[in-house]
């Protein structure tokens, strides 16, 4: 099938073409055409799939006819992170090139002010995450009576962190009219709830998830000593000062990891920036824009920071700690490998990470993943210097085992401070246990460790 035979109007033809599309993808080929029928959409998929094209395509044409009034936005598209809101505005800017739509865009860590002058010109498209949609409506700066057109980006994230119930109260402010096209990478009940609600009789469109063990990705794990957050930091130099690491994202559980990760890194002379929730939105913007133009080698992030985060050409994904949610892993491990380029996992796996390891597994219907042995060279850990990594079938146990620290095992049981978790997931990213900080990284390692199948 191709875009003109979507419906899709000569304008928005014109947008793909520019855009360089030539074919839709499935999800596009299946959700768009009862989306210009005024239809609502469930469409069960996840980043990478061309989802955000397929509702942002029949929106442009329909807002195409009409005007927006003064704080009423005709359409408004939900997404869980700021990243992701940026990201589904830039597909705007690409396909609406066209047509004279205006946008705006409501994220946490912009001005209030900006915002607003934009809200009182009138906007087509409403673009936001839905606390700081929600502290717009509470200050009277909008009124969402004028939808007409509503779209729940990534779901079972926004289910995740906690968004839920503001969604529920969203889909209420707005009319009972409104066409809905709603997407969610799984259906967990909770949000098979909210569909049955809001949802009217939706044209259900589902697309398979890309293979989590695509054969362009290979994933690896290394063995790691137990609570030595220190050996972990060592291991990942080892990994990622391999000649054929061009570049990476390194992903950690915990805002405070980022932080430490990336100020190691940096400490040891590697290219490496830090991107989670707390950090201030132009930071990010420019981080995540550094990263893409290859200025950043290495970006540290937490889990919510890089979900569905398009970019492009990532050879290496490092999970410096194995993630609590095993599809986390599947959408780790998709940042690289993609568009049919070669991509490589590696993942650092202490003992106390079995029973998330043993899930991961199950996601991703593998019995286990190879090993890989790590020579941590003991006399540089300095970025030039060639690292080696190699795959290894010998079957020797790792030799150094560090005393424990009471503090590197909080860390490790990540269950501390739940309350600060709640907190932090308001603000768009759901892993910030503020466990202390142990160590910068900035200790020679006087060890060799290799690591070995079971
Ligand atoms: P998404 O799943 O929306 O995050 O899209 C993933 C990537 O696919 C983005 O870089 C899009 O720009 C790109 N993309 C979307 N639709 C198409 C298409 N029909 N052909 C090629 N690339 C596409």
């Amino acid at each position: 099938m191709s875009f003109a035979e979507t419906g899709l109007e000569p304008k928005l033809l014109d947008a793909l073409s520019s855009a360089g599309y030539e074919t839709p993808t499935p999800i596009q080929i299946e959700a768009i055409p009862p989306a210009l029928e005024g239809r609502d959409v469930l469409g069960i998929a996840q980043t990478g799939t061309g989802k955000t094209a397929s509702f942002t395509l029949p929106m442009i044409q329909r807002l195409a006819k009409g005007r927006a009034k003064a704080r009423m936005p005709r359409s408004l598209v939900l997404a869980p992170t700021r990243e992701l809101a940026a990201q589904v505005s830039e597909n705007f800017e690409k396909y609406g090139v066209n047509h004279k739509l205006t946008m705006a865009l409501l994220i946490g860590g912009v001005s209030f002010g900006d915002q607003d002058a934009k809200l009182t010109r009138g906007v087509d498209v409403l673009i936001a995450t839905p606390g700081r949609l929600l502290d717009h409506f509470e200050r009277g700066k909008l009124l969402l009576t004028g939808i007409e057109v509503m779209v729940v980006d990534e779901a079972d994230r926004m289910l995740d962190m906690g968004f839920i119930p503001d969604i529920e109260r969203i889909f209420k402010l707005t009319p009972m009219t409104r066409q809905t096209l709603f997407f969610s990478a799984t259906m967990p009940p909770e949000i098979q709830r909210i569909t049955d609600q809001f949802l009217h009789n939706p044209a259900r469109v589902e697309v398979a998830k890309p293979a989590t063990t695509a054969e362009t990705i290979t994933q690896r794990i290394v063995k790691v000593p137990p609570r030595d957050d220190r050996a972990k930091r060592d291991a990942l130099r080892a990994l990622i000062g391999h000649k054929d690491v061009k570049n990476g994202i390194i992903f950690c559980n915990r805002k405070t990891t980022v932080d430490v990760v990336a100020k190691s890194l940096q400490k040891h002379g590697f290219n490496a920036r830090p991107i989670h929730g707390d950090l201030a939105q132009a930071f990010r913007t420019e981080t995540l824009d550094k990263f893409r133009s290859g200025e950043i080698q290495f970006l540290v992030a937490s889990d919510v920071a890089a979900r569905g985060l398009d970019i492009p050409d990532v050879s290496h994904v490092f999970n410096f700690d194995v993630p609590i949610h095993s599809d986390d892993y599947v959408h780790r491990i998709g940042r690289t490998g993609r568009a049919g380029k070669k991509g490589a996992a590696m993942m650092l796996v202490a003992p106390a990470d079995d029973k998330h390891y043993k899930s991961i597994l199950e996601t991703i219907g593998a019995h286990s993943i190879a090993e890989l042995s790590v020579d941590v060279d003991a006399g540089d850990n300095r970025p030039r210097k060639a690292k080696r990594y190699e795959n290894k079938d010998a079957d020797e146990k790792p030799k150094t085992i560090r005393p424990k620290s009471k503090k590197a095992a909080e860390l490790d049981t990540g269950d501390k401070d739940r309350k600060s978790e709640k907190r932090s997931r308001r603000d768009g990213d759901n892993n910030g246990r503020d466990g202390a900080v142990v160590g910068l990284g900035d200790h020679v390692p006087d060890f060799l460790m290799r690591v070995s199948a079971n």
